[in-house]
């Protein structure tokens, strides 16, 4: 027999644990509100206090009466990030650093646009894959964070980014490239996608979501059918012996493998594009051979490139491909008819570019994929 309303409340309250709202995607909020005896459109009410009206206490919800304010004040929260950090670029980007517990933190970064902000998130404490190239693999792995540690990311910057000319929130797009594999955390993605396309929270087309993966196969399977937002895969390399030197999960899933599942999700999206990105290293991955193989791979395909000019950072060999590489890189794959770009570095100044993110992490992996032996205990 469950607990009635009445029976779960006290016992709730005894508890220090409340649950934090913050991280309740509409379907959880609806069976919150069903266990304390309340209609569904509660779940509405609440969440788009929260996440449209950046209210910080139930207090703020006028339109719940007294008597239910004061409930969930006793047994709910609404527990946002702390700050530790904020900085800001010259060029305007600005990046936070947020407290993750155990004198540990992640990261995000927002990146002003004319037409649009974009909002770039963390979904892991370090991540485990240990690419070549990343200098949140060479922090290691600690753990995943939460769906309202993932959506308070979103939260803080709407609290406190000035709104737009529009009226609308300074966040228009949301992009999973901060630290950590999104894919590996799953079980908290989903609801966070859930939030963030939501009409009563953040109301974002599934295009101005993207996941960002290195290439975990059966996540992209699954995530195509559960939420079918924008998929960018993490190439780098059109060959698999290069590949799994630099991202060391090709191992597991190789090209032909990944590729497979980047068909398949993008027909289910209609054949949408998938952005595949590719890390530009001096004298590793960027010559025309490359750049000819790799238009074998997409050509004709729902494709288009993304070239990152190698961001650099401590105890990293790579170097950066200059620019002049880059440019006949980029040439050559559009002479052969792919769509490719190369994305502007921006707050390199604050150490906010790709790849740069590190926050702080405690390792405590202890078996790592990869060979390069720095960090295997
Ligand atoms: N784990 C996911 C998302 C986070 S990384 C993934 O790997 O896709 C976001 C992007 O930054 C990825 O394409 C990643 O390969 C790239 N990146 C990592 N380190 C970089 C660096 N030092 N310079 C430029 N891009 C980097
Ligand atoms: Fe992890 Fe992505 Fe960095 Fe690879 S590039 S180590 S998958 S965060």
């Amino acid at each position: 027999m469950t607990a009635g309303p009445d029976q779960l409340e006290p016992q709730a309250a005894s508890h220090v644990v409340r649950a934090n709202l913050l991280g309740h995607p509409q379907s959880a909020l609806v069976a919150f509100f069903a266990g304390l005896g309340e209609k569904p459109f509660r779940a509405r009410q609440v969440s788009q206090w929260i996440h449209q009206r950046n209210a910080d206490t139930f207090d703020e919800m006028t339109d719940l009466s007294l008597d239910l304010r004061a409930r969930l004040g006793r047994i709910a929260s609404i527990q946002l990030l702390e700050v530790i950090s904020e900085k800001t670029s010259a060029d305007g980007t600005m990046k936070w650093l947020f407290e993750s517990g155990a004198g540990q933190a992640v990261e995000s970064v927002f990146i002003p646009e004319p037409g649009r902000g974009t909002l770039c998130i963390s979904s892991q404490v370090g991540c485990a894959l240990d690419c070549a190239f990343c200098a949140t693999g060479a922090q290691g792995f600690n753990r995943n964070l939460g769906c309202d540690e993932i959506i308070g990311q979103v939260a803080h910057a709407n609290r406190n980014l000035p709104l737009r000319t529009s009226g609308k929130p300074a966040v228009t797009n949301v992009v999973f490239m901060g630290m950590g594999e999104p894919l590996a955390n799953y079980r908290n993605l989903v609801p966070a996608l859930e939030l963030l396309s939501s009409d009563y929270a953040y109301g974002l087309s599934r295009r101005r979501i993207t996941v960002s993966t290195s290439g975990l196969v059966p996540q992209i399977e699954k995530l195509g059918d559960d939420c079918n937002v924008a998929l960018a895969v993490s190439l780098h390399a059109p060959r698999n012996a290069l590949r799994d030197q630099l991202v060391p999960l090709n191992r597991i899933h190789p090209i032909g493998e990944l590729l497979d599942a980047c068909w398949r999700y993008a027909a289910k999206r209609a054949n949408r594009f998938i952005t595949f990105e590719y890390v530009m290293l001096r004298g590793v991955n960027d010559d025309l051979q490359c750049a000819d193989e790799l238009v074998a791979l997409l050509r004709n395909r729902p494709a288009k490139v993304n070239l990152i000019p190698f961001n650099p950072f401590k105890d990293n060999d790579f170097t950066r491909s200059s620019a002049a590489t880059i440019r006949q890189f980029q040439g050559r794959l559009r002479d052969q008819g792919l769509i490719a770009t190369t994305r502007k570095t921006r707050g390199d100044d604050i150490d906010a570019a790709c790849g740069q993110l590190a926050g702080r992490v405690r390792d405590r992996v202890r078996v790592r994929l990869g060979d390069k032996g720095r960090r295997t205990a």
